[in-house]
């Protein structure tokens, strides 16, 4: 059978999606392969339609069990033979499946990385032979990565250890260069064929919000959208605990999932939400990798992921089928706060310490600020993100909520001009919020320890909001007149660009939402 061929019979598909052909092509041509293409995009098949039609067995790497499981449930479901060998079987099992395996039964072999350089896997495939070590999830390999795991360092060594060198495929969603060079870098890819699809889902709206009231905002959202099927992601258990309960009360179908239940309870809960029993899941990202449920309607943020990459592979999650889809952040001042929490008390990685966690803290500071500047920016959010991704783009896509919104220009010269001028009276020792503060009149403790209401600037900015003030000085970072640090207070920095500005006083412009616009003054003047 050729590849069309096996596209059909056992996935039912009649074409290949974007590419997909060219990694298949290039495996078959025996060369190490790598494929980076967004979640979604269909990975899968990119390495298991080749596995079927080399002559010996593939090992696959992946990172979770329950992501192998799923995987070997469908292969097996859609009649290839499948196996995976990981801590979830019995010494007993183990066994039995290995030598299974050594009778030739499985094509395809799901294989824990911790579980490749042990006596009895390596003795097994010396007496084999094995056609393709594909590796999923490869961002695992690189610290730079969201889910950096040691032991696919030790992958390099497993295939010096094999008697035959087997092609290398390796695939991931996380397109960033460092994440790139480390992958080919660290598992020794010889001369590989690297095939980037583009990153834009066409299919997916984005929109940032703001709302006073964010359950209200949730509930006014699931009113409009009945019986669909969609995820709310929130940044704890206790979040993930409290809306789903509260949304339980006013009868929608909502199930949840987070790291401290129980694993019968997050498996069933799981399965009610893929089988759309409860079509609406409330969870925190550790719910997702894996699931392949291609009718989810929305995506809703209730509060701000740490970093773009999670906010685009959860928001990803949503569209599979092709059809359209929404992707709703919810921004709240709190979510910044919280995300610097985690990140300075870092817990989820215990491998990490020293100067390595002090460089994978610096490199989080960065991400959330980027992340921190998508709720802010006035541009197109579609835009934004490709762009991070390294992306060229179109400057507006016309389908997300900056581009659909309607809005004016005011100038904003003066007032940066006296924000600047603040953060150097101060002597640049404060951050954003101290700032706003000062020049906003505050008698709060703090101004008052550090003395800020001597300074000639404390009060100069009085008449202006400061949900105003705050979206200026957010602009005057995005557009590089002032600098955020990166030690764990982010203090603010005056470039040379604010030096200029200060000298020849160009005009600065600020493209506000006329409809954010009416709303403030409305709730200003009520
Ligand atoms: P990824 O691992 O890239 O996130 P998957 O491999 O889980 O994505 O595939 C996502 C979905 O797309 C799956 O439902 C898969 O069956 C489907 N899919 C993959 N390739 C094709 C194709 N050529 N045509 C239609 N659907 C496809």
């Amino acid at each position: 059978m050729n590849k069309e061929q096996i596209l059909k019979k056992y996935y039912g598909y009649d074409s290949f999606r974007d590419g997909q052909e060219e990694l298949i092509n290039s495996i078959l041509a025996g060369k190490d392969t790598f494929g980076i293409m967004p979640t979604g995009a269909g990975k899968s098949v990119c390495f298991q339609v080749p596995a079927l039609m080399l002559s010996g067995i593939t090992l696959v790497v992946s990172p979770l069990i329950s992501l192998m499981k799923d995987q070997v449930g469908t292969l097996n479901q859609m009649g290839v033979h499948a196996a995976y060998l990981n801590s979830s079987l019995t010494a007993n099992q183990y066994r039995l499946a290995l030598s299974y395996a050594k009778e030739g039964r499985y094509k395809i072999i799901y294989v824990a990385p911790e579980r490749l350089l042990t006596e009895e896997f390596l003795e097994f495939v010396r007496d084999v032979e094995i056609s393709m070590l594909s590796i999923d999830e490869v961002h695992c390999v690189s610290q730079w990565g969201q889910d950096f795991r040691p032991s696919y360092l030790k992958i390099i060594d497993f295939v010096n250890q094999l008697p035959v060198r087997p092609i290398v495929s390796a695939f991931t969603a996380t397109a960033t260069k460092e994440v790139k060079e480390d992958v080919i870098r660290l598992l020794g890819l010889q001369r590989a064929t690297v095939v980037t699809t583009g990153f834009d889902r066409k299919n997916l709206y984005f929109a940032v919000k703001s709302p006073k009231d964010k359950y209200a905002e949730l509930v006014s959202y699931l009113k409009e959208h009945q019986n669909m099927s969609g995820v709310i992601y929130c940044a704890t258990r206790k979040a993930v605990e409290e809306v789903a309960q509260r949304l339980e009360i006013e009868g929608y179908p909502v199930t949840r999932y987070h790291a401290g239940l129980s694993d019968v309870e997050r498996h069933q809960n799981q399965d009610d939400f893929i089988y759309d029993v409860k079509p609406i899941m409330v969870a925190t990202n550790a719910f997702g990798m894996g699931i392949d449920k291609s009718n989810v309607r929305f995506v809703i943020h209730y509060n701000m992921p740490k970093n773009i990459e999670s906010y685009y592979q959860e928001a990803g999650r949503a569209g599979r089928d092709g059809g359209r889809a929404e992707c709703i952040l919810l921004y709240g001042g709190q979510d910044v706060i919280t995300n610097q929490l985690f990140i300075e008390n870092n817990r989820e990685n215990e491998e990490l310490t020293g100067e390595l966690l002090e460089a994978v803290k610096i490199r989080d500071r960065e991400r959330l600020k980027k992340m921190t500047f998508y709720c802010f920016t006035n541009d197109c959010l579609r835009h934004y993100i490709l762009e991070y991704f390294g992306e060229k783009a179109e400057p507006t896509c016309d389908d997300c909520s900056n581009c659909l919104s309607e809005f004016e220009i005011i100038d904003i010269t003066e007032i940066s001009i006296k924000l600047i001028q603040c953060v150097l009276e101060t002597r640049q020792r404060f951050g954003l919020m101290t700032i706003v503060d000062t020049v906003h009149g505050s008698k709060s403790a703090k101004i008052k320890q550090f003395r800020l209401d001597e300074y000639a600037c404390h009060n100069s900015l009085s008449d202006i909001t400061i949900p105003r003030l705050r979206q200026i000085m957010n602009h005057l970072v995005l557009s590089g007149y002032l600098l955020l640090t990166n030690s764990e207070y982010s203090i603010l920095k005056v470039t040379d660009k604010a030096k200029e500005l200060l000298e020849h006083r160009d005009a600065i412009e600020l493209k506000v939402s006329k409809e954010r616009e009416r709303k403030a003054k409305s709730t200003e003047t009520r």
